[in-house]
């Protein structure tokens, strides 16, 4: 910390790093329970970042922190649903939230340069100080924290707050500082998308519909509409694949995987690439805790999931306020808590991590993504894993059990193949007729 003694000094009660979604979300929400904050975000915004398929119900936090009108009014692509397909397109389910009972039954594509730039305005807005500043240091004592941020130019400010809100995603500033970061062995893989005009969408009111398309060895692709004539396509491979093809260069990669599937060369036929090729690896850990003294961790800093349900972006909105709140009754309150509040943070997180977590292991099994491919008429389990993919998190009684039988499902497929098998569609092997009950 010897950079502490010349650097300009600001005080507030919460110091936030990071001002992507969890960040700004936290910052906007301590702002609006009266707090003072400062956040330090070490990009100039508008800046690309990848996560770009919202869920429905995560719209509850607009309106946590106040900015469910200028989310609105922003024009984001209209998402009604998400579709799985099979390689040769034979096979379709489609996720609708309005036939499901989703409320609210749309949700947005967004590019997220300005998604996230308005988050942060947003904040700002509600008067959080956002300083253009690395975090590359910071100190712990009993009564609060102090982080020295490191400017573009070089400049150097330390932040005094009662308490720290890790929100630098991937970073995991605090998280690596703490130690508790956790790699997720089960769930290894790589991804390389770009963004591409002319992809060929469906027709009507499902043109803005995210498609995942099954690729063999349990890969994906996912197809996200951002705007009338943008769409953003990122393959997922399972990083021993990856490592395989890592001879080619990106895009190499990235066409061969698309080649496996028959769909996909057909939509991506009049293709167009307008952004150069962007990859990520590894992307899947935890947090041994998101909650220390004087610490929380939120959004991808803590913890992050593989991106196959779009849950990310929900997950650190959500988590951005709880931190917020937790902050606020543990360590800013007249009567502070700080106990019961990392208690209750870290179970929170804890238990999403987990309920989340099970249905990106059940993708990645060969079995129950069968499963995720037939179709479920009875008993109301479409229904049940639509709300888990529209975000639904915390669920009720019926609809949990309703999960357990569909997961329940999955094992006896392995055994007894109960629905057909389509994870191996290929076009030598797709079977040609669509089940009952497929749109
Ligand atoms: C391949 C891929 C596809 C994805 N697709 C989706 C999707 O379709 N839908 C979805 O919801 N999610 C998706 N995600 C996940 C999504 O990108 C993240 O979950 C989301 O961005 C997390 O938000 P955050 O605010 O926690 O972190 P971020 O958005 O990463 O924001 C962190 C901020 O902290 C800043 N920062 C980092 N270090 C420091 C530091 N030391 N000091 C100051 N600032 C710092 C960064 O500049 C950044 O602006 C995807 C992820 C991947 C890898």
């Amino acid at each position: 910390m010897g950079a502490m003694a010349d650097a300009a000094e600001l005080r507030c009660d919460a110091v936030v790093i990071g001002g992507g979604p969890a960040g700004a979300a936290a910052a906007a929400r301590l702002r609006r329970r009266g707090h003072t904050v400062v956040v330090l975000e070490s990009e100039r915004f508008p800046r690309f970042h990848i996560g770009e398929s919202l869920l429905p119900l995560g719209h509850d936090v607009f309106d946590a922190i106040g900015c469910r009108e200028r989310v609105e009014a922003a024009g984001f692509h209209q998402k009604r649903g998400a579709q799985l397909r099979s390689p040769c397109g034979e096979h379709r389910i489609l996720f609708d939230f309005a036939a499901q009972g989703v409320r609210p039954s749309t949700t947005i594509q967004v590019h997220r340069a300005a998604f996230d730039q308005l988050l942060l305005d947003h904040a700002a807005s509600l008067g959080a100080e956002v300083v253009v500043a690395r975090a590359k240091d910071l100190e712990f004592a009993s009564d609060g924290v102090a982080v020295v941020g490191e400017a573009e130019g070089g400049g150097c400010c330390v932040v005094r707050a009662r308490v720290a809100i890790d929100a630098s995603g991937r970073a995991g500033f605090v998280a690596r500082h703490v130690g508790v970061r956790v790699p997720d062995r089960e769930l290894v893989k790589a991804s390389i998308y770009a963004h591409f005009r002319n992809v060929r969408r469906d027709p009507g009111e499902r043109e803005g519909d995210t498609r995942i398309v099954s690729l063999p060895n349990l890969g994906w692709v996912w197809l996200i509409p951002l705007s009338h004539d943008v769409t953003s396509v990122g393959v997922v491979l399972d990083i021993a694949d990856y490592k395989q093809r890592e001879k080619g260069d990106l895009g190499a990669i990235f066409d061969d995987a698309l080649r496996a599937a028959p769909l996909l060369v057909e939509l991506m036929a009049d293709a167009e690439r307008v952004t150069d090729f962007g990859a990520e690896s590894g992307f899947s850990y935890r947090a041994e805790r998101y909650a220390g003294e004087r610490w929380l961790l939120a959004g991808d800093a803590g913890s992050f999931l593989d991106p196959v349900w779009s849950t990310g972006v929900q997950m650190a909105l959500m988590s951005g306020v709880e931190a917020a709140d937790a902050a606020v009754d543990g360590w800013l309150a007249p009567a502070p808590r700080p106990a019961r509040a990392i208690a209750r943070f870290d179970r929170t997180l804890q238990q999403r991590y987990a309920f989340v977590r099970r249905f990106v292991t059940g993708f990645y099994d060969e079995a129950t993504r069968d499963l995720f491919f037939a179709p479920r008429p009875y008993l109301g389990i479409h229904r049940a894993v639509t709300r888990v993919l529209a975000g639904g998190f915390e669920l009720g009684w019926l609809d949990r059990l309703r999960l357990q039988l569909f997961f329940l499902l999955g094992r006896l497929q392995a055994k007894y193949d109960l629905v057909p098998r389509r994870v191996h569609d290929t076009p030598h092997g797709e079977s040609a007729a669509p089940a009952m009950g497929e749109s």
